[in-house]
């Protein structure tokens, strides 16, 4: 009787249970693609919701009428904002993770 089957008897078990968790699915990834819920509003958007509305709607006339971003950025750097200046682009461009209709 060959002695290396007493240790192929032994060892299955352990590698069968390694490879099943491998190849099952990540139903995290599948829930999120699926997902329907609102997205989290990005940096900026999260920033603007702390304004009051008369603050926003200054902003939101500042950019209507062509102003500046950087000078939104700059004022909004000097009251907490603690974003990046490129997600002011991404956000009033809609390339951000906040609802459309709440940009
Ligand atoms: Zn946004």
């Amino acid at each position: 009787m060959p002695t290396g089957s007493l240790d192929s008897l032994a060892r299955p078990a352990g590698t069968a249970a390694d490879g099943g968790a491998a190849t099952r699915p990540l139903p995290d990834i599948a829930r999120a693609l699926r997902s329907t819920t609102q997205p989290r509003r990005c940096i900026v958007g999260r920033w603007l919701d702390g304004l009051n509305t008369t603050d926003r709607a200054e902003i939101d006339e500042w950019l209507a009428s062509g102003g500046r971003k950087s000078s939104v950025v700059r004022v909004a750097r000097s009251r907490g904002y603690s974003g990046s200046p490129s997600m002011w682009y991404s956000h009033t461009n809609s390339g951000c993770s906040c609802p459309v209709s709440a940009a």
